[in-house]
């Protein structure tokens, strides 16, 4: 059993929480984050990766707008190579009403959301392959983010200022002593290890699953709603802004270009359980139905990975429970102390990527009253590590790399320009990371192959650099392939059942990869 000790411990490390902890660390806290996995792998590594302007919401929930609006300037200042500064469109097409502009644009100025009228001439130069019947078009100031690049660079300006970050440490139990919470216990899901940390805080960012800690704390029900979306990627970006259909907020009215991809999105159901999302092949096709409203020929691209998510919302009594898309997207802060008589206990829910900053400074400002205690918040004065002040990513950064570094350095990844040099990098960083921790902080295996090329090479350099063993490496190899699939049997159809069938020759009939000795138990 390891003991240690902290000011508070965050618990859960999607955006919020390292929003969380970096906050509390700045402010002078002794913070742990912990996660039961990796950072990142739960909401905020399966979102749909637009950086909201805030128009989307203008009409439907404006305080949620102008949030959006704030905090995209502060997102894009602070953390700019996890930005692309796209630019967005909001257009009307042919199913849509004429009338919702105004609407819209009255809702812009009134939640302070820079947004202009354009004539549809020019929103078709800049996007030529957008529906030509588009009646209107609105020009906002929509970005894409890489939920994983912001999420590191949080947690590295944390542990600069001194917090611990455990990854793979689950949280089993949260401790009490009458009315105050006294610590967590967890378990370390790599080694078996119990751990304890007392703390005098806990500040639950657990995200679709943040009821399930206010449980373990003997709270009364945390009323969480996760609502599953689906997204699906397609091979290449067909528009370079991100293009929004100008309707009340509805399924698959977003085309996001991020990295080499586009990515259409979302549907919206409640469910229960956040560790189980389906994909159904239904709302796969409604998805690729909706996007051939915005890009007529959409469904002749090739679609090459699909995945699901939950959003953390909090019930909402003015909607039923079963309505998870009219649900607020505004953030609450749930005080355990006023709710339940528990003080130490705070839990956040809501919210969304783009606000993530400005959630961990509600949160840590109601720490900080109950503490009665206040230090300013200077999460949005400085800059995280990692980041050059004013140079947001651009689609060409790989391409310009590799070509710098084409003589001495070798492609691993074709379809995401990764190099030998980068993977051997963060594997000396990482050398107990499963392939998909490798994958999110460097897109290998994200591409139209899907791994089929890439996945043998980097299990082969895993091996070769004598970071696993043989049998490790095959183990490591295919969970990998496993869990590519579980995102790629959804949209099986047209070329993407080409490419799956060559891939499944090189690793089944050239490799025979089922067959190769691996460990009797899986990796988690
Ligand atoms: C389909 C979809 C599309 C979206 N699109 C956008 C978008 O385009 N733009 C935008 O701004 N927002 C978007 N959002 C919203 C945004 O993704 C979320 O609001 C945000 O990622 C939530 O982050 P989080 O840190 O609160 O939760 P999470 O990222 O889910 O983090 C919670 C963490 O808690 C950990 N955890 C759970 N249980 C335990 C335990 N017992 N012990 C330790 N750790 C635990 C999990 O492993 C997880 O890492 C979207 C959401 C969805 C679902």
């Amino acid at each position: 059993m390891r003991k240690l000790r902290a000011d508070v411990v965050v618990v859960g490390g999607g955006s919020t929480g390292v929003g969380v902890v970096r906050d509390a660390a700045m402010r002078g806290y002794k913070a742990i984050l912990v996660d039961r996995a990796d950072l990142a792998q739960g909401t905020s590594g399966r979102f749909h990766g637009l950086l909201h302007s805030g128009g989307r919401y203008v009409v439907s929930d404006p305080e949620s707008a102008t949030e959006c609006a704030e905090e995209n300037a502060i997102v894009t200042r602070i953390q700019p190579h996890a930005v692309e500064t796209t630019g967005g469109l909001f257009v009307v097409t042919p199913h849509d009403d004429p009338a919702f502009g105004d609407q819209f644009l009255a809702g812009a100025l009134k939640a302070k959301v820079p947004a202009r009228e354009i004539d549809p001439a020019l929103a078709l130069a800049r996007e030529p392959r957008l529906n030509p019947g588009i009646l209107r078009a609105f020009e906002v100031e929509d970005g894409t983010v890489d939920g994983w690049q912001l999420v590191w660079s949080a947690a590295a300006s944390a542990q600069a200022y001194g917090a611990e970050i455990l990854s793979y440490h689950e949280v089993v139990a949260v401790e009490r002593t009458g009315e105050a919470v006294t610590g967590v216990r967890c378990l370390n899901r790599k080694t078996g290890e119990d751990v304890t940390i007392e703390c005098g805080f806990v500040l639950n960012c657990a995200g679709p699953w943040a009821g399930r800690i206010a449980n373990a704390a003997g709270c009364q029900p945390v009323d969480v709603v996760p609502g599953r979306g689906i997204m699906v990627a397609m091979a290449h970006r067909l528009v370079n802004t991100v293009v929004n259909r100008c309707i009340y907020p509805a399924d698959g009215d977003i085309l996001v270009p991020i990295h080499t991809v586009c990515v259409i999105g979302t549907t919206d159901h409640p469910t229960t359980d956040p560790d189980h999302l389906e994909i159904p092949r239904e709302e796969v096709q409604q998805m690729l139905d909706a996007g051939e409203e915005l890009i007529p020929g959409f469904r002749d691209a090739r679609a090459v990975h699909a995945w699901a998510g939950a959003r953390p919302l909090i019930k909402d009594k003015h909607v039923a429970a079963t309505d998870t898309r009219h649900m607020s997207r505004g953030m609450s802060v749930i005080d355990h102390r006023e709710r339940d008589g528990l003080s130490g206990l705070l839990t956040i829910g809501g919210g969304k990527l783009t606000t993530y900053r400005l959630m961990a400074e509600h949160i840590v400002n109601a720490m900080e009253e109950q503490l009665g205690v206040s230090h300013p918040c200077r999460t949005a004065d400085e800059i995280c590590p990692g980041n050059v002040p004013g140079k947001t990513y651009l689609i060409t950064d790989r391409l310009h790399e590799r070509e710098e570094d084409r003589l001495s350095d070798q492609i691993i990844c074709e379809c995401e320009l990764m190099s030998r040099s980068m993977f051997i990098d963060l594997l000396e960083k990482f050398p107990q990371a499963s392939f998909d921790d490798l994958r999110r902080q460097l897109r290998v295996g994200m591409g139209p192959c899907q791994g089929g090329f890439c996945s043998s090479r980097i299990a082969g350099l895993t091996f070769e650099e004598g970071a696993v063993d043989i049998e490790r490496a095959t183990g490591l190899l295919r969970l990998f392939l496993e869990n590519r699939w579980i995102g790629l049997w959804p949209i099986l159809s047209g070329d993407q059942v080409r490419q799956a069938a060559l891939d499944d020759w090189i690793i089944q009939g050239i490799l025979d990869v089922d067959h190769l000795p691996h460990p009797a138990k899986e990796e988690i």
